[in-house]
């Protein structure tokens, strides 16, 4: 190499070595005499120094070399006489005896720093050299570690990793696909994978018994805030197994990250929650368990008292905030506000303030002082405490009331970055019923597998059954999601039919999987998480995009790439492609 150490290892021991470095210029300092030049790699920054009075060519030549140069410094390694105990390589500096320009740079459009003066757009235009900075390039790095990690976990429990296709036909995941068209049959189309669920499901029925990939995965989906159209899966499957085996296998994989990374020993089982009772206490069937504050439901106590907003509605829950009867009624105001807000739905909210003396509510008129006291009784409310109640229809009051109870964790500062609560969520409905389409939708996918104490209420009462399904959750973030799978071709048939496919279309769709599952198709079920969630919940940042080298941005853009782009009109008439409402 080019380099004998590089920029983040030299330290005291090497003293009057002579080593040479390559790196960035990150800053450099001229006190009249002395230049100074910070030196940075992928592993840290090296202070180089040059001595008008021992070597002044090399002094006048370091003078004249800017920002972001890339360059190739030979000297002898000093302790330096101003230290700086911030970083491992602060005690020392090279007295550059040779130095070459491997590249000079251009002015960098912002500061290549710890922080910098670039606004987002700027530094995703720039995505190269935004990498080069430390916290960024920390991400990155973070993601490759957790990468390795699991693969060493999952190596060690005799899973292998199998690619699969990207070129393929639908999945039924739920969104819409991407769509490459083919140049060589003309109107026909590939599509890119949302998952590679049924390719893993086949691998099943090959014998490979346990598989797993690190995968991109494509949805077409409207943009939110953090959502990537591409995105990475740990995407796993095992066969000859029950939901049990599953959970506890990446349980054990969580827990090993969880030791890895962060260095955080989870003792016991993660705890499990049912669908429904993950809707009752939190609203959300994503809770985020680091504090309390469940929802209680106070329909019984608080309907039917001539208080007409409550008298007509089909559900009344509140949670109780610790501590908050002092929240002023402009804090009261921004709440209701909030609650109001189109994304959260509520009409309105009623609070009742507990002071030993006196009861303060807004409904103080249409309920008793003993009334209110049964509700903070219900609702384990005690002097000091604050009671948010919201009211309208079950599901729509209850994801408002999580959302609220989301706010005031926040606002209480109780989620701590560094508190990691997982926890499984399971037995969710296997179907969702669909006003628009008037259909069944599967709640996961077409392939996950009944409970089977439920499997009568197939031809009684469809959406009541219960899905061999599970979610891994943490701190609020759905982490992975996956279900034991049909593995029998009428059940599947079966599905199909519910799900309002006709035989034709399941056949034209599905056949090969159906076809395959006439071939011995072992008893198997699986897994997916998302490896980018997972990375930016273990980094503490709120946004995806940081653990990506090559992010697109919330319009689904690649800024520096400039793309989505249109095809020339020659690439075009090639694919047999006409673009309508240019
Ligand atoms: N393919 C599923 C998904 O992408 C995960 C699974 O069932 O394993 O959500």
């Amino acid at each position: 190499m080019l380099r004998t150490h590089t920029c983040g290892e030299l330290q005291l021991s090497s003293r009057e070595k002579e080593v040479t470095l390559c790196g960035w210029v990150q800053k450099s300092r001229d006190l009249g005499g002395m230049t100074f030049i910070d030196m940075r790699d992928r592993y840290g920054i090296t202070q180089l120094v040059f001595n008008m009075e021992t070597n002044a060519g090399l002094y006048n030549k370091a003078r004249k070399i800017g920002r972001e140069f890339v360059i190739c410094a030979t000297g002898i390694v000093k302790e330096r006489s101003n230290k700086n105990l911030n970083i491992p390589t602060g005690e020392i500096e090279i007295e550059v005896k040779e130095l070459k320009v491997l590249n000079p740079s251009d002015v960098p459009p912002f500061t290549i720093e710890e922080k910098t003066d670039g606004g987002e757009e700027l530094r995703m235009k720039y995505r190269y050299l935004d990498l080069r900075r430390n916290p960024v390039k920390k991400n990155i790095i973070l993601r490759y570690e957790m990468a390795r990690e699991v693969r060493k976990y999952l190596d060690k429990k005799d899973f292998i990793e199998i690619e699969t296709p990207v070129l393929i036909k639908s999945t039924p995941e739920g969104a819409r696909d991407f769509v490459v068209p083919s140049r060589l049959k003309a109107g026909e189309f590939y599509a890119l994978p949302q998952s590679p669920q049924t390719f893993k499901q086949l691998l099943m029925i090959s014998g490979f018994d346990k598989y797993f990939q690190l995968v991109k995965c494509f949805r077409d989906e409207d943009y939110r805030a953090d959502r990537q159209p591409e995105f990475t899966q740990i995407d796993c499957e095992m066969s000859f197994v029950e939901r049990d085996d599953i959970l506890k296998t990446f349980e054990g994989l969580a827990k090993h990250l969880f030791k890895k990374i962060r260095d955080f020993d989870y003792t016991g089982a993660f705890p499990r929650l049912s669908y429904s009772e993950a809707i009752e206490k939190y609203g959300t069937d994503k809770p985020d368990t680091r504090f309390g504050m469940l929802i209680q439901d106070i329909t019984e106590l608080a309907k039917g008292k001539g208080f007409k907003l409550f008298d007509s509605v089909e559900y009344i829950g509140g949670i109780c905030v610790k501590g908050g009867a002092g929240y002023s009624r402009k804090e009261l105001d921004t709440l209701t506000a909030f609650v109001r807000k189109p994304q959260i739905g509520a009409t309105g909210l009623v609070y009742v303030k507990l002071n030993s003396d006196a009861v303060k509510s807004s409904v103080d008129k249409f309920f008793t002082r003993e009334e209110l006291d049964k509700w903070a009784a219900n609702m384990k409310g005690e002097n000091g405490d604050l009671l948010l109640v919201l009211a309208g229809e079950r599901k729509k009051t209850l994801y408002a009331l999580s959302k609220l109870r989301l706010e005031m964790g926040k606002q209480l500062d109780l989620m701590d970055k560094n508190t990691f609560t997982p926890l499984w969520v399971v037995d969710f409905p296997l179907l969702e019923w669909d006003d628009e389409s008037q259909k069944y939708h599967a709640k996961h996918h077409p392939f996950t597998s009944a409970i089977k104490d439920d499997f009568h209420l197939f031809k009684t009462d469809p959406g009541k059954i219960r899905a061999n399904a599970y979610d891994l959750v943490i701190n609020g973030v759905e982490i992975g999601g996956g279900s034991i799978r049909i593995h029998d071709k009428q059940e599947q048939a079966e599905m199909f039919r519910l799900l309002g496919f006709s035989h034709e279309e399941a056949e034209k769709q599905f056949g090969f999987l159906m076809n395959a599952f006439r071939y011995g198709a072992p008893p198997h079920g699986g897994i997916a998480f998302g490896f980018d969630r997972w990375v930016t919940l273990f980094g503490g940042s709120n946004s995806i995009r940081d653990y990506i080298a090559f992010p697109k941005n919330t319009a689904g853009r690649d800024v520096m790439i400039d793309t989505p782009s249109a095809l020339s009109d020659e690439q075009l008439g090639e694919l047999s492609l006409k673009v309508v409402n240019k």
